[in-house]
């Protein structure tokens, strides 16, 4: 048995069997199990950490040498200074005063100390257990994604999960309409709080006027469609990616829809000053520096003859310089209004061998795809998504 936390009846409730086990002379055992000792009743206090342990058990009128002598051996396992107010606390009182034993939960570890029967404290470290469950959500876009799942229960982090799963075909930045639909199934893990603490995203589906029916599930270590092609690809959907920002704007409290014109042979994107641009494939730095009307610009080089460019940039990412190589989703600069620029925009173009693309309207290739079981798999994980 395990004491609960923040359960304001538990006072009452263990006031209440403690009085009932001493009138029946019962004896069971209890995380705060002081063996041999004899206790008709208990006092409990719990919280979470808004101020530090010291405060804490100052308020709870523990001089200083009890104090003491708690921080002292719970800082054996535990950095105190790290207590933060996700992290839980329980103190048990005997009625006549002193503290009896003291548990704390922090980082998915119960930290029981308990007060030894000849002085001072033992201390034990338990991982917390994780309650596993699975589950289906979906919702319908009247703003943005991240309101949408957000209102319908989705964590951030399967938010992120959610988005770079459809990173290669779809532009949740600039691309959902009010409308459109969402499904995933998933399963998860949570700690006693409720709080989910570990996701994976076992199949998902996403219905946009604008990009049609998307539909992946889990196979292994990737994601495929009912094909059973892969839904990685040579190119990101864009370079403004919807990890990269929402974690840069999470920070700010705020989660922008973006908008994209076409003013040119490229696109331009209207993001704010600061907005981190990610390379959308592998490729080499063939230039990074100031150029003209572009501004401070950076130039790639992928396989197979293609080029980006991306312009505008308040500055470039650090150590970007000509022949370092990157990787697809590496930031490589932030958005400005460098050069011949009415504001803040990236100014994003791709070439074939030398000629310019529309970078909206090229193809979707897989890079792979599975077959057999795995694909018989994955098309029956969307259809049960799907129903
Ligand atoms: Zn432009």
């Amino acid at each position: 048995m395990r004491l609960p936390s923040e359960k304001k009846g538990w006072l009452v409730y263990a006031v209440a069997v403690a009085a009932l086990l001493s009138v029946a002379g019962l004896f069971v055992t209890r995380p705060w199990d002081f063996t041999g000792w004899d206790e008709p009743e208990l006092r409990i206090s719990s919280g979470t950490f808004t101020g530090n342990l010291d405060s804490v058990l100052k308020a709870e009128g523990l001089g200083d040498a009890e104090r003491h002598g708690v921080s002292s051996a719970l800082s054996k396992k535990l950095n105190l200074r790290r207590l933060r107010p996700e992290d839980s606390y329980e103190l048990v009182f005997s009625t006549w005063g002193p503290l009896r034993s003291l548990a704390i939960t922090k980082d998915l570890h119960l930290y029981s100390l308990s007060a030894l029967a000849g002085g001072g404290y033992g201390l034990s470290v338990e991982a917390v257990a994780l309650r596993e469950a699975s589950g289906k959500l979906s919702g319908a876009i009247t703003t943005s994604l991240w309101d949408s799942m957000t209102a319908a229960g989705v964590p951030p982090a399967a938010i992120l999960d959610y988005a770079d799963i459809f990173s290669w075909s779809v532009d949740f930045l600039t691309e959902v309409r009010s409308g459109d639909r969402w499904a995933m199934s998933w399963d998860y893990k949570t700690d006693p709080a409720g709080k989910v603490v570990a996701q994976r995203i076992t199949a998902a589906l996403y219905y946009g006027q604008e990009t049609g029916r998307k539909a992946a599930a889990a196979w292994k270590d990737g994601y495929y469609d009912e094909e059973g092609q892969s839904l990685r690809s040579m190119f990101l959907r864009a370079p403004l990616q919807y990890r990269r920002i929402s974690s840069y704007f999470t920070n700010r409290r705020f989660h922008p829809v973006l908008k994209y014109y076409r003013p040119h042979q490229g696109i331009d994107y209207a993001a704010p000053t600061g907005t981190p641009v990610s390379a959308v494939a592998d490729g080499t730095v063939t230039f990074a520096g100031w150029k003209g009307g572009n501004g401070r610009l950076v130039m790639l080089k992928h396989g197979g003859g293609y080029l980006t460019t991306y312009g505008h940039l308040s500055r470039f990412a650090r150590g970007l310089k000509r022949g370092r190589r990157v990787a697809q989703g590496d930031v490589i600069g932030y958005v400005g209004s460098s050069g011949l620029s009415s504001g803040p925009h990236l100014d994003f173009r791709v070439k074939l061998n030398g000629t310019p693309l529309n970078f909206l309207k090229m193809k979707y290739r897989s890079s792979g795809g599975v077959s057999g079981t795995g694909r018989r798999a994955v098309a029956e994980a969307i259809r049960r998504l799907g129903d």
